[in-house]
């Protein structure tokens, strides 16, 4: 027998229960009818166009409590939102109840034992901005606007990972609310079967509302993006490549196939031009940074090198203003052990051609002490991979979604056999089940049981879904 969800769409919802449910929480519950709702339905990806029944902002966890017990007793779908950026948008839904964590953005650094407790709703640049005065920084995504929630709860690759490991290796604790509206809390020693899961399994488990993070000791770093010609990519991801998977944990740098934007901060000859680029973080000492980069340079000098010091916050929002939110996206990931000479030409070959002039292929490596992780000690399983990639086709405008669309997914296709297998879950598409199973590999069984044993009738559904075991 197959577990159904609980919920079903497009639900009559009795206006008594709507404003029972309204009259508990002390966040907005915004229905079709209000003119806040175009706005606050709107995610990340303009491809995304759901028009959910309700969306509840919810203020605090009792917020939250209230609105999974409504969709629960209603019967409806309920999805979970925290910062909105999932390509997939699996962060709202159709019909259903989207409870809606915006609102939550409380954070507090504890700098006597250099924790960071973070609400559910926050978005990186919340938590930069809150733990950079102490001199402290937790492992986090390439830019500021992305949500803690999403991006920790499926594992969490950024600047820090060869360093600090993935943002989930730096999470101490969470806070959730479950499918059956209890409220846990799970750690090192407490529901530690939880949160195991919730290390890389995705909100498939309840809604987190709030983390606890251990602080690492960084505040100015020496990085920033170096640009070379499309000429000479072979070589340079042969050279890249080979530096990095021999490189000291503090010195981080992810290869890219970009197009130069026509802003004055770049040279005017380059306005356009479709580049290499490979943005570095190392988190070393200063006084080292020069003699560390210099082989770097003498390897063949850059076209454009903004690589210098700076505080990790400006690395980690860079890229916000480029990327800002309403544009159109199309994603398409893998994890890679190493990258041959074929490969490397088909690289060379769909970078070439990126479609528009924010589409992106990027290569994160995560090796460093976030390979060091055993492959079972948490859900995220690929471990033993060094890069996890990603291409994403990107624009403004929805007539060229199809060559965007079109240009990701050959790319991904003919990438795809050189690849270690699966993707990484944030930066995959709704792409089913057996790529949600590629994901974790061994680590699925797992989390199927563990998912029977925490949402057994799979209230949790709009995510990366892992089916509860029967
Ligand atoms: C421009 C851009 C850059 C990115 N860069 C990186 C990067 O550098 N590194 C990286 O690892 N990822 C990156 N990502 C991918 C990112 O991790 C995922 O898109 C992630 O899902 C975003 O989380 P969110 O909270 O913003 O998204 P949402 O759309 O709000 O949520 C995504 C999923 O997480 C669930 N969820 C969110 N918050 C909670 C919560 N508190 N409790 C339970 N479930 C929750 C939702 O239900 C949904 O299933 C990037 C994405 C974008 C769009």
């Amino acid at each position: 027998m197959s577990v159904q969800p609980v919920t079903q769409n497009a639900p009559q919802l009795a206006e008594q229960a709507v404003g029972a449910l309204r009259a508990q929480l002390r966040g907005e519950l915004i229905q079709p009818s209000d003119p806040r709702y175009d706005e606050a339905r709107k995610v990340y990806n303009a491809m995304i166009d759901k028009r959910p029944a309700l969306i509840a902002r919810c203020v605090d966890v009792a917020d939250v409590i209230a609105a999974v017990n409504f969709g629960r007793d209603n019967h409806l779908t309920v999805a979970v939102r925290g910062g909105s950026h999932n390509g997939p948008g699996l962060g709202t839904c159709d019909d259903g109840l989207v409870i809606d964590l915006s609102r939550m953005r409380g954070i507090r650094v504890d700098p006597s034992d250099k924790t960071v407790r973070v609400e559910g709703g926050c978005l990186w640049g919340d938590v930069d901005h809150a733990t950079y005065p102490f001199g402290l920084a937790v492992p986090t995504g390439f830019l500021s606007t992305t949500g803690v929630g999403g991006l920790t709860l499926g594992g969490g690759t950024g600047y820090l990972a060869r360093h600090y490991g993935l943002t989930i290796d730096n999470l101490l604790g969470v806070d959730m609310v479950l499918a059956d509206g209890r409220f846990v809390t799970a750690g090192a020693t407490e529901n530690s079967d939880l949160f195991w899961a919730v290390r890389g399994g995705g909100g498939n488990f309840g809604v987190v509302t709030s983390f606890l993070f251990k602080g690492n000791p960084v505040q100015t770093v020496y990085g920033g993006p170096m640009f070379w010609p499309l000429e000479m990519a072979a070589d340079l991801i042969r050279f890249w490549q080979d530096f990095i998977l021999n490189a000291p944990d503090n010195i981080n740098g992810w290869f890219g196939f970009v197009t130069i934007p026509p802003v004055p901060l770049f040279p005017e000859s380059h306005h356009l031009e479709k580049m290499c680029v490979i943005v570095w973080c190392y988190t070393g000492p200063l006084a080292e940074a020069e003699s560390v980069f210099e082989p770097l340079r003498k390897f063949g000098p850059p076209a454009i090198d903004y690589a210098g010091p700076l505080p990790l916050p400006a690395l980690q929002s860079m890229f916000d203003a480029l990327y800002p939110p309403g544009l159109q996206s199309y994603w398409c990931a893998d994890f890679f052990n190493r990258y041959d000479d074929k490969a490397i030409e088909l690289h060379i070959k769909y970078g070439s051609q990126l479609p528009t002039m924010l589409s992106t292929m990027h290569i994160y490596p995560i090796n460093g002490a976030a390979g060091r992780v055993g492959r079972q000690d948490t859900a995220w399983s690929y471990r033993d991979a060094n890069f996890a990639q990603v291409i994403v086709g990107v624009d403004p405008d929805p007539k060229n979604n199809e060559r965007i669309t079109e240009w990701a997914k050959n790319y991904w296709l003919a990438l795809h056999p050189f690849s270690a297998g699966g993707g990484y879950v944030n930066m995959i598409m709704d792409e089913g089940e057996e790529r949600v199973k590629a994901a974790y590999r061994d680590n699925y069984a797992r989390l199927a049981q563990l998912k029977a044993k925490y949402d057994p009738n799979n209230f949790f559904h709009v995510n990366q879904n892992i089916k509860p075991e029967e």
